[in-house]
């Protein structure tokens, strides 16, 4: 099996090229290293079975030749992350469109089948206790920034089902809740690195808004396995799955969790919205997955508890710090010491 994952430098990108290799596939990585790193891929680089191609999904060209041969596509590359939307919502709009048609048309001519990746940011405001696939979306007014990316993401979606209906790709959609793990980086502002960055540094975790929002956070290494199995499960042509994580939890609580997993001396700092992100800011309150279909489908069970996924990231930013790839001076005592 020959497999093209664009955006597989990335954080959940190279959990899947590491879990493809193992399964035995051959993988080309098509990155642009724009958030990705090639750091993510070091352990990936020494087998003769990865390829890597460096560029964009913009270049028509550069997707076509990287697909060749590729019996199945896993799409990630995207612009994500609420700061790098928000920051940049014309870069985000270019790459999740006009990128992922470019993706999708390639995978057409190159009779391969696609995994899409999207977001539970297409339910937008939606708080309903548990969000099926088919739940309405809720979405804020189209010229705040902070919506481009559910409204982008939502368009791929109706591309993706249009180009499987009437043009025959095959093709499923895969809606990630907040997935967390090591190699996640803080930088583009996701909360749990961040947070977990801010307590090794023995700085205030920012909490934004009042803290009382919730999410519902799922381990990389429950998602990943479940990504391959829908992707080649017939069953799932031209559907979407949620994957998320089985418990909720306040931004709030997470920040104390974060302080008592990993015995922090750092305090919890509210910070309104407005000077986080931008004047005029929405965030989601409460974002639940009903992750039922992915469970009937491929056994989907979010497993890994939050503390193991702090303990994780922990040891991974440290870990970074010591090859000196992410500069940031992390505490080496006291605050570190429930990690190791
Ligand atoms: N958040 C926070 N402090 C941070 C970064 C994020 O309180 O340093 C909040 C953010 O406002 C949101 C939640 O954490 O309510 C999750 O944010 P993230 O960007 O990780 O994911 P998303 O908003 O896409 O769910």
């Amino acid at each position: 099996m020959k497999t093209l994952v664009t955006g597989g430098a990335g954080f959940v990108g190279s959990h899947l090229v590491d879990h493809l290799l193992r399964l035995g596939d051959e993988v080309v990585v098509l990155d642009d290293l724009s958030t990705g790193s090639a750091r993510n891929l070091a352990a990936a680089a020494e087998n003769p079975r990865l390829e890597m191609v460096h560029g964009s999904i913009l270049n028509t060209q550069t997707v076509r030749t990287a697909m060749q041969s590729c019996d199945r596509v896993f799409h990630l590359a995207a612009a994500v992350g609420v700061k790098l939307i928000v920051e940049q919502p014309l870069r985000g709009l270019r790459i999740n469109i006009h990128g992922t048609e470019n993706v999708l048309t390639a995978a057409i001519e190159a009779r391969a089948s696609v995994l899409m990746l999207s977001t539970s940011e297409v339910y937008g405001k939606n708080t309903a206790d548990k969000l099926r696939e088919d739940s309405d979306r809720i979405l804020g007014d189209p010229l705040l920034s902070r919506w481009t990316y559910a409204g982008a993401k939502g368009i791929d979606e109706a591309f993706a089902k249009a180009y499987c209906d009437e043009e025959g790709l095959d093709v499923a959609i895969v809606r990630l809740f907040n997935t967390v793990g090591p190699r996640q980086t803080g930088r583009y502002g996701m909360v749990l690195p961040n947070l977990v960055g801010q307590a090794l540094r023995g700085e205030p975790l920012t909490v934004f808004g009042d803290g009382l929002q919730t999410r519902c956070f799922s381990a990389v290494e429950d998602v990943v396995p479940a990504l391959e199995l829908i992707e080649r499960d017939p069953r799932a042509l031209g559907e979407a799955y949620n994957l998320g994580g089985a418990r909720e939890i306040s931004i709030l609580e997470l920040a104390s969790e974060i302080i008592t997993t990993l015995n922090s001396p750092s305090a919890v700092e509210m910070v309104p919205y407005a000077q986080a992100y931008a004047a005029g800011f929405e965030d989601m309150r409460r974002r639940v997955p009903d992750n039922t279909k992915a469970h009937d489908l491929v056994g989907y069970e979010p497993r890994t508890s939050l503390s193991t996924t702090i303990v994780r990231v922990a040891d991974d930013l440290l870990a970074r710090e010591r090859l000196g790839s992410d500069a940031m001076p992390l505490a080496r005592t006291g605050a570190v010491r429930g990690v190791n």
